[in-house]
């Protein structure tokens, strides 16, 4: 796909706008430079000036059925006409059928939907659950993981975007959930280090008090800090543990569900059943905000006969949740979940792998279907990473040049701190999927030149 003619004066206009009006999220408001896009279709998107993009982030990763899918641009359109908004206190059918669809895909008996704007807010809303249901405070969470921008959902989270806005909420706990590349411990094998996450889980929840504890958040596979794929039965031990001592289990799968890892739910793949799971993004490809919490029977029976002290105005919103049906019906009729599976055994997987084996940046390769990351690093002895924790300006530049070598080669990256995260849509084609991994090729040859094999300002082995 290519969009019309380029029209930079449009562009400048656009971006002129932005720049006077747009408070961005995330950004000092003086430093940022916003590409001016003018459309997007399928897996790609284009600026005014004639660059298209090939978009390895799915924008915030959410647009995993791609972009401008006719049948879901058609379902909103229809919707719209039909019944553009409706209160959430009303039986509606875009809502009611979005809900089924749903509750027919998530594991377990998960049955039950409540609908937010978003991703933040599921969390929210599933924390509040947790609490009445439990009647005990405190909620504990990992380092290194996102839970959204609201603030119980930034205080649960465990990366640097908290600290600004941590106001050390009487509650909430961290801990390290298992990442074997960088565990600190002693730990040396996935099973080790496994065993030794849920000793220290265990161990926490003694030394916080097992009846003062509400909830145990995680994601599924934890992905804006870095797609870390817990080790095999860490999810089990995590449920086993909190029915031992009657904690609420809480699956985020924001960003990993809805056919990110290849199956509808990254629980899937560990055969796992939370208390609660969270969701959003993908659930409609982020066509119109909705996110959710999908509630099992026992916690759904807490508020059977007491009212659930929480809502939205615009829970449920019909726009939205056609958009939900459509984007779900389209996912099973055209086998999208399964395709991303095969993408990543296939193309996406081998590839890394490959990438790896020439590029001495890349410290280690992870993930699954559409959901990988590349660890980058200075040494691959030391594993120090490629820039350090959260470093900005010219510390970071070694990402920000890999970044611009990617833009040149026509590749939109997703970059957070060390790391790169191929994270396409799940409709990526294999010939996409290989222009993408043959574009990553060159933006990473501009990453080796800081490695200690390119002799450059690496530390060596
Ligand atoms: N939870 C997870 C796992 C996420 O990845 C995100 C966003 O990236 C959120 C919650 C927050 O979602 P939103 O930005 O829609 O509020």
């Amino acid at each position: 796909p290519q969009g019309p003619a380029p029209d930079p004066a449009a562009g400048r206009a656009v971006h002129a706008a932005d720049r006077a009006h747009v408070f961005h999220s995330w950004s000092a408001q003086g430093q940022i430079d916003p590409l001016a896009v003018a459309g997007a279709e399928g897996s790609y998107f284009w600026d005014y000036e004639g660059n298209r993009y090939l978009d390895f982030a799915s924008g915030l990763v959410f647009t995993n059925i791609g972009y401008q899918h006719p049948k879901v641009v058609a379902a909103v359109q229809e919707q719209a006409a039909q019944l553009c908004t409706f209160a959430p206190a009303f039986a509606i059918e875009a809502r009611s059928e979005a809900a089924r669809l749903i509750a027919e895909r998530t594991p377990g008996d998960l049955d039950k939907i409540f609908f937010t704007n978003g991703g933040a807010d599921a969390v929210e809303h599933a924390l509040r659950m947790a609490r009445v249901h439990t009647g005990r405070p405190k909620v504990l969470s990992t380092y290194r993981s996102y839970h959204g921008g609201t603030q119980q959902a930034i205080n649960v989270t465990g990366d640097p975007r908290r600290w600004a806005s941590d106001t050390g909420t009487a509650g909430t706990v961290h801990f390290d959930g298992p990442h074997l590349y960088r565990s600190p411990f002693w730990s040396r094998t996935e099973e080790q280090e496994c065993a030794r996450a849920l000793e220290h889980l265990e161990r926490t929840i003694q030394m916080e008090g097992p009846a003062t504890v509400a909830a145990v958040i995680l994601e599924t596979v934890p992905g804006t800090a870095g797609i870390m794929m817990p080790p095999a039965g860490y999810l089990a031990g995590v449920r086993e543990l909190c029915d031992r001592y009657g904690i609420v289990f809480i699956l985020d799968e924001v960003m990993a569900g809805f056919g990110r890892t290849g199956t509808w739910f990254a629980a899937d793949l560990y055969d796992v059943v939370p208390d609660l799971m969270t969701f959003a993004k993908g659930v409609n490809s982020g066509y119109v905000p909705l996110g959710g919490v999908a509630i099992s029977q026992k916690i759904a029976e807490t508020f059977d006969q007491r009212p659930y002290p929480g809502g939205l105005t615009y829970s449920g919103h019909p726009l939205a949740c056609g958009a939900a049906v459509a984007t779900l019906r389209t996912m099973a009729e055209e086998g999208i979940v399964e395709h991303a599976a095969h993408i990543g055994e296939t193309v996406l997987g081998p590839g890394l792998r490959e990438l790896a084996e020439r590029h001495p940046s890349v410290g280690e390769v992870r993930g699954v279907g559409v959901f990988w990351a590349l660890d980058l690093v200075r040494d691959r002895t030391t594993r120090e990473p490629l820039v350090p924790y959260n470093a900005s300006g010219k510390d970071n530049a070694p990402m920000a040049e890999f970044a611009a070598a990617a833009k040149r080669a026509g590749l939109w990256p997703f970059v957070n701190m060390n790391r790169t995260h191929v994270v396409p849509p799940c409709t990526i084609t294999e010939a996409e999927a290989k222009e993408g991994l043959a574009a990553l090729d060159e933006a990473l040859s501009a990453a080796d030149a800081h490695t200690a094999e390119a002799g450059g300002e690496g530390t060596g082995a």
